[in-house]
């Protein structure tokens, strides 16, 4: 019989029933160190104070209005965003998947107003995710997200990831936007390298195309810049943001140059929900606490840290592990044995962690975590290892 709850997911048989910064506490008790973050969503942890005050302060305000109307709490934080990063203008949705939809309108859109409706390809990057709406999974394309879904959305073309002599091919005057994750998150924590990203950025400005980046995974200083893009010093035409901006909340944004949203006017696109006060008072407060200079550099210093134990966890397992990548609090550990064993192994040392494609484990702790905390994890972790480790004679 088919459960209550639409069984599309593999779930762990934990639940949890409370979170306190780094920790979430089960059921029955048991503390776990979280270095998943909801998937990199619980960016300043579980019940951060601030976020808590600011929750229950506007929840005895008001919840939801109309986009009908104005929301002093949307133009807060959009004004926030714009101030911090290249944008001109925001839109709010509830979720990345929202942002890559409006992503796509708004490339499609600004190339239909110049008088070139028939030029809507968009490239996109093999190990690609933006979600799973039917837009989204054709942008994607791969065989896991798309089969049995039907005739897809065209306009999409995949590339090899890394390969910027197929990009370079590829792009032309068909092209109305290059889509990329400046590290990809569920296809194994891959980051472009910062020279292949102005490579991007300069074939677009050369083509004309539009450069959508999609920091739903990497952005809100997951990296150690409010953005990762910053490393590369480029700058995107439109940005999908999601997961960290709302601290668990759900909230999405998409960031646009007054230039890429010109054909966005009244009445082209809209949301019920998006842009609401709650979420939007949290969105602020995430974004306040998060860009200010001295918790981006405390990221940085703790990535270090954090980074520095994982190579030597790394070299202490040469038969489990391969290799660590990934940038900031946005770290992979490239694995010989399956991912999935090692989150396990994990749960038995009350540590969470997150697999993803390319045999790679996901660490996505807190920006909050504390040095402590990172020692603790690396110990559980090294403990998960000697569990997988292959038996030796
Ligand atoms: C999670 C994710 C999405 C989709 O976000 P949802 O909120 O699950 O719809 C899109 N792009 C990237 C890079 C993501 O990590």
């Amino acid at each position: 019989m088919i459960p209550s709850v639409l069984p599309t997911y593999n779930r762990a048989p934990i639940a949890f029933v409370r979170g306190e910064g780094s920790w979430l506490v089960a059921e029955d008790g048991t503390r776990y160190l979280d270095l998943g973050s909801g998937i990199a969503v619980n960016a300043l942890g579980h019940a951060h104070p601030a976020l808590v005050a600011t929750l229950s302060e506007q929840a005895q305000r008001l919840w939801h209005v109309s986009n009908v109307y104005r929301v002093p709490e949307q133009e807060r934080l959009a004004d926030l965003l714009v101030a911090r990063t290249f944008a001109d203008t925001v839109f709010f949705t509830n979720s990345g998947t929202e942002t890559a939809e409006l992503a796509i309108k708004m490339a499609r859109k600004y190339w239909y107003d110049k008088g070139d409706a028939a030029r809507i390809e968009i490239l996109t990057f093999e190990g690609a995710f933006h979600g799973r709406s039917t837009g989204a999974i054709a942008a994607a394309g791969s065989e896991k997200m798309v089969k049995g879904f039907g005739p897809l959305m065209p306009g999409f073309r995949q590339l090899p990831w890394g390969d910027m002599a197929a990009f370079e091919a590829a792009i032309g005057p068909q092209t109305a936007a290059v889509m990329v994750e400046p590290i990809q998150g569920e296809g194994g924590i891959r980051a472009m390298s910062d020279d292949d990203l102005r490579r991007i950025r300069a074939a677009c400005d050369r083509t004309g195309a539009l450069l959508i980046l999609d920091e739903v995974q990497c952005g809100m200083g997951r990296t150690g810049r409010l953005f990762a893009h910053e490393w590369a010093g480029v700058t995107p035409d439109i940005m999908m943001v999601a997961k960290g901006i709302g601290g668990g909340f759900p909230l999405g944004a998409v960031l646009a140059t007054e230039a890429a949203a010109a054909g966005m006017t009244a009445g082209t696109h809209g949301s019920t929900y998006g842009g609401n006060p709650l979420g939007c008072a949290v969105g602020a407060t995430v974004v306040e606490t998060v860009s200010a200079p001295d918790f981006l550099a405390e990221v940085g210093r703790k990535a270090g840290l954090l980074r520095q134990k994982l190579e030597a966890l790394v070299a202490s397992h040469p038969d489990v592990f391969e290799a660590v990548r990934g940038q900031g609090l946005m770290l992979g550990l490239k694995c010989k044995v399956a991912p999935g064993d090692l989150v396990t192994a994990g749960y038995s040392e009350q540590i969470l962690t997150v697999a993803a494609a390319d045999n790679t484990l996901r660490l996505l702790p807190p920006l909050t975590i504390t040095d402590d905390e990172i020692a603790e994890a690396v110990r559980r972790l090294d403990a998960a290892a000697l569990r997988v480790a292959p038996a030796t004679s």
